[in-house]
């Protein structure tokens, strides 16, 4: 049997199920379908920034998330060699607990979903997509029960692919394949106990082939979470042979910033390193027709910055304004050309909010995986640690976030 709904939101993180808390409250008739069985742990430093946080409000969840998230980050840093140079954050709020913070993903993805399924979204989990065409009425998305094998088909005019970016599959948004290379860069992570690390500090780490950071999470727990080009990752493994891969990679970590190993010296880890990749960073794809891409589906920023949930809600936020305001025109007209104007404002606010976080990522990002150039951003930030912080406020840090110009038009 085939269930028609008004919008498919391909993908439950929280670019997705923002999405589908927004246009479910507009009076669309919303699917999420999501993978994986949560609460579910993922690859990701976990903080959150404060321009995102008045959006969790919004949303309804920034009360319970807040609750359990870790401390406030008031101080930004960097460990680098024997270097462990720290500066005031980037702000623009003076109310402390209106901070950016980190919480883990096994919360923040779950409280989301939960409340796109409170708003009113259907939500089919643990549904794989498993094929994906497209008819002269919309899109036919045939979809799988992990557990029960159970299939179903799902069918829309409409299109949100919040699938992020790190796994290729059937939507013709999903092609993230490429050739292998040297330079591909690998995702990992894990929570520590009883790590020294200051409580309002986020450290950038700066090692040789990668970059990382740490910060306290929910529960008294620090995560560290960091990317490792493909070269350097083999060359740890054959170095540490007897260890796990997240294991080797920490090693050279802690081989190379004394902070880490400082404040990891009395930590256990909590539970099982994960990875992911190889991660494709840039901007992919806005969509086309009737498919609409929101979060990493549509571009990923290097994780230096630690940008990329704020980005995933922050890009919900942008789509799903057009697509609501769009719908509160009352306009019936369904055509390619409607959702190419759509698109179009949804790329203008998007690249207003975004280009450029996307472009400083990576400029910090190859600058710090260098030994010679991060040796010299080291040196440079010694002497003028003001510089962490107008880092931090160019990366988004402190960016208001700005509204669509259309949406804005309508409401207004
Ligand atoms: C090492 C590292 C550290 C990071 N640290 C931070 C940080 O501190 N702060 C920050 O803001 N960002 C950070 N990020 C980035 C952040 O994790 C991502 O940008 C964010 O998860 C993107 O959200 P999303 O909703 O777009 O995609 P995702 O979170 O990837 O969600 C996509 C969802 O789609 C589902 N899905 C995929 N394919 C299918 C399918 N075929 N069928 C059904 N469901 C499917 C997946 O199961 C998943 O739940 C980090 C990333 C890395 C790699």
């Amino acid at each position: 049997m085939n269930i028609g709904y008004d919008v498919i939101v391909l993908g439950g993180g929280p670019s997705g199920s923002t999405a589908g808390v927004l246009l479910a409250l507009a009076g669309w008739r919303v699917a999420i379908v999501e993978k994986a069985e949560f609460p579910r742990r993922k690859v990701c430093g976990e903080f959150i920034s404060e321009t995102t946080w008045p959006l969790l409000r919004h949303l309804e969840v920034a009360a319970p998330l807040m609750e359990i998230a870790g401390p406030v980050v008031r101080r930004i840093g960097i460990y680098s060699g024997d270097a462990m140079v720290t500066a005031k954050l980037a702000s623009q709020t003076d109310r402390i607990e209106d901070g950016g913070r980190a919480i883990g993903r096994e919360h923040l993805d779950s409280l989301l979903l939960k409340r796109a399924a409170e708003a009113g979204a259907e939500v089919w989990q643990p549904f794989a997509l498993t094929s994906f065409v497209e008819t002269d009425s919309g899109y036919v998305c045939s979809i799988r029960n992990k557990r029960s094998r159970e299939e179903r088909a799902l069918s829309s005019r409409l299109i949100v692919a919040a699938h992020g970016s790190w796994e290729s599959g059937v939507m013709p948004t999903q092609d993230f394949r490429r050739p292998r290379h040297d330079s591909d860069l690998f995702g990992f992570k894990a929570h520590f106990f009883k790590s020294t690390l200051p409580q309002d500090l986020m450290p950038l780490l700066a090692f040789p082939g990668g970059y990382g950071g740490m910060v306290y999470s929910d529960s008294g727990r620090v995560s560290l979470s960091c990317c490792i080009r493909r070269d350097r990752l083999e060359s740890c493994r054959q170095q540490y042979s007897h260890l796990n891969a997240g294991s080797a990679v920490l090693a050279h970590i802690e081989s190379s910033c004394m902070g880490v190993l400082q404040a990891l010296s009395s930590a256990s880890v909590d539970g099982a390193w994960l990875s992911s990749g190889p991660l494709r960073t840039g901007i992919h794809t806005f969509g086309r027709d009737g498919i609409f891409t929101v979060g990493n589906a549509a571009a990923e920023a290097h994780p230096i910055v630690a940008e990329g949930i704020s980005m995933a809600i922050q890009s919900a936020f942008l789509l799903s304004e057009q697509l609501n305001a769009w719908r509160v025109c009352g306009d019936p007209d369904l055509s390619n050309q409607t959702f190419e104007s759509i698109r179009h404002e949804y790329e203008i606010a998007w690249r207003d909010n975004f280009s450029r976080r996307i472009r400083l990522a990576a400029l910090f990002a190859h600058l710090f995986m260098r030994p010679v150039s991060s040796q010299i951003a080291t040196g440079l930030l010694k002497r003028f640690p003001r510089l962490l912080t107008e880092g931090a406020r160019w990366s988004g840090k402190a960016e208001p976030f700005r509204r669509s110009y259309q949406a804005e038009a309508a409401r207004s």
